[in-house]
């Protein structure tokens, strides 16, 4: 008995060997048996930092209450007041950075509370998620630019308020990130899709294919009537390495690589698409951002997929762990120096550089720096660029309205409290914080609803 409260239950994954010859999804999710075990071991507690440490506060102890009640739909309904994608937060939020660190009282392992909210989150998605009352039209409108979390969340918190949102989406698919950059091993479109489709249930409209700053503009949105703008453009543009041979054939950027995947067909093997991706041989990735990269190269056929970076992988515990279980090879302390092309300008080979521990930093942690002498070369076919991403400006230059942009990472600077980028203009997700996480975009867009509701009451 002692046993059973003090581990975790564990989410049933596909075995290994299945994995590398599909894109579908990885982690499996509770059966109800699992669901109810693993909630019977929440002590309650009367002080619960699990919904302290959650960005959204979701009231987790009371819904893990509900889920051992066989309560789903209440449980699920709980989530909900908070949170406006359960079913992917219970994917990829990092809890183990957040609620589940929080977990301290209980004994032995925290409670895995992603996988419960998932297990209660795609009950709801199955069964049909009951639309909340939505109040009467009070004739505003807002424009939201961008549809990834920051922006549906905006776009559900107002619609449900009585305004009227339309969404403006450069891609012909609306979910940012979720759609084009998630791979589907970790979270299935299908998912990403309800979630969408209950957003549409509350009466948002989603027009795809409209560039703001490009095939109309800020300007042209107050023009046509809309009382107030939200910027939720997210931070997709790549910041190249600024090394020789990045313009070789066979080098990617991280996210036209899952693009390409996700978005265009590329990772529908054997299909044919029309634009592929030509994965041959060894794959290099260049950044710590580049775990999704490398499971999806292994999935298409690499030989090899090796992630070279300096300090640490960015990810969640589970998938980096999942990824080393595929296969995924890691290099720290190392840095690119160029890429080296044959004679038909496709890229052989890397060149790269060991560091070592240097003076230390402002913060006080040493600077890694170049290893005189240490340059060795990794032979790869493919090259995929994992480091930074920062905000395609577009949509917040193009514009009279006097939006301000931090030069040195060029987000759109806000008032912190309010999320005002000018008057009538407001922002939040990652083109405000830089690249962050799905649940930080989701409360940026809950703060900023709140801020664009009192201003177009008082306007
Ligand atoms: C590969 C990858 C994996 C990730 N994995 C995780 C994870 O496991 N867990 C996690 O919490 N976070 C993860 N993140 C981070 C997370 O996805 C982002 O922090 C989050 O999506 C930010 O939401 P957002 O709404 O601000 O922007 P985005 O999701 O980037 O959405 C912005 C949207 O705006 C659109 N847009 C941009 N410019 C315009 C314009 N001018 N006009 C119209 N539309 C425009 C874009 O096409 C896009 O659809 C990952 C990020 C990447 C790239």
């Amino acid at each position: 008995m002692l046993e059973f409260r003090l581990k975790q239950v564990r989410m049933p994954e596909l075995p290994v060997e299945e994995r590398l010859k599909t894109f579908n999804e990885v982690a499996l999710g509770y059966s109800e048996e699992q669901a109810l075990a693993e909630a019977s071991r929440c002590l309650q507690c009367t002080r619960p930092l699990c919904v302290e440490m959650c960005p959204l506060h979701v009231d987790i102890p009371e819904f893990i209450k509900l889920v051992r009640l066989g309560n789903y739909g209440e449980a699920a309904e709980k989530i909900r007041q908070k949170n406006c994608m359960p079913s992917v937060c219970g994917r990829v939020c990092p809890q183990e950075v957040l609620c589940a660190m929080g977990c301290k009282n209980t004994i032995g392992d925290p409670i895995n509370i992603g996988a419960l909210e998932r297990f209660v989150a795609d009950w709801e998605l199955e069964t049909g998620a009951a639309v909340p009352e939505i109040r009467p039209s009070t004739g505003k409108s807002v424009a939201v630019v961008g549809s990834g979390p920051a922006g549906l969340s905006v776009a559900t918190e107002l619609a449900k308020r009585g305004h009227h949102v339309v969404v403006f989406e450069a891609l012909h698919e609306p979910g940012g990130v979720l759609i084009y950059g998630i791979p589907e091993f970790r979270l299935p479109k299908k998912v990403v899709k309800k979630e969408i489709d209950y957003v549409k249930k509350l009466g948002v409209e989603i027009k795809t294919n409209v560039i703001v700053g490009k095939t109309l503009t800020v300007d042209d949105l107050f023009d046509e009537g809309f009382n107030a703008v939200f910027l939720g453009t997210g931070a997709g543009l790549p910041k190249l390495l600024g090394i020789p041979g990045e313009n070789l054939c066979g080098v990617y950027s991280l996210n036209e690589f899952l693009l390409r995947i996700n978005l265009m067909k590329a990772g529908l093997f054997p299909h044919k698409s029309k634009t592929p991706i030509k994965v041959r041989g060894r794959v290099a990735i260049l950044g710590a951002r580049g775990m999704d990269a490398a499971r999806s190269a292994l999935r298409l056929g690499a030989e090899e997929a090796c992630i070279f970076y300096q300090r640490k992988v960015v990810g969640r515990t589970d998938d980096i762990r999942r990824g080393l279980e595929e296969g995924v090879k890691l290099h720290s302390s190392t840095k690119p120096v160029r890429l080296i092309g044959d004679e038909k300008r496709w890229v052989k080979l890397v060149e790269l550089v060991k560091l070592k521990p240097g003076q230390p930093d402002r913060t006080g942690k040493p600077k890694l720096i170049p290893e005189p002498g240490s340059e060795f070369l990794y032979s790869a076919e493919t090259v995929i660029i994992a480091t930074e991403h920062v905000p395609n400006t577009i949509a917040a230059t193009n514009t009279t309205r006097n939006i301000k942009i931090a030069e040195k990472n060029k987000t759109i600077i806000v008032n912190q409290e309010t999320l005002e980028a000018a008057i009538g203009i407001f922002a939040g997700g990652d083109v405000v914080s830089g690249a962050a996480s799905v649940i930080k975009a989701i409360e940026a867009g809950k703060r900023a609803a709140q801020s664009i509701n009192a201003h177009i009451s008082k306007h």
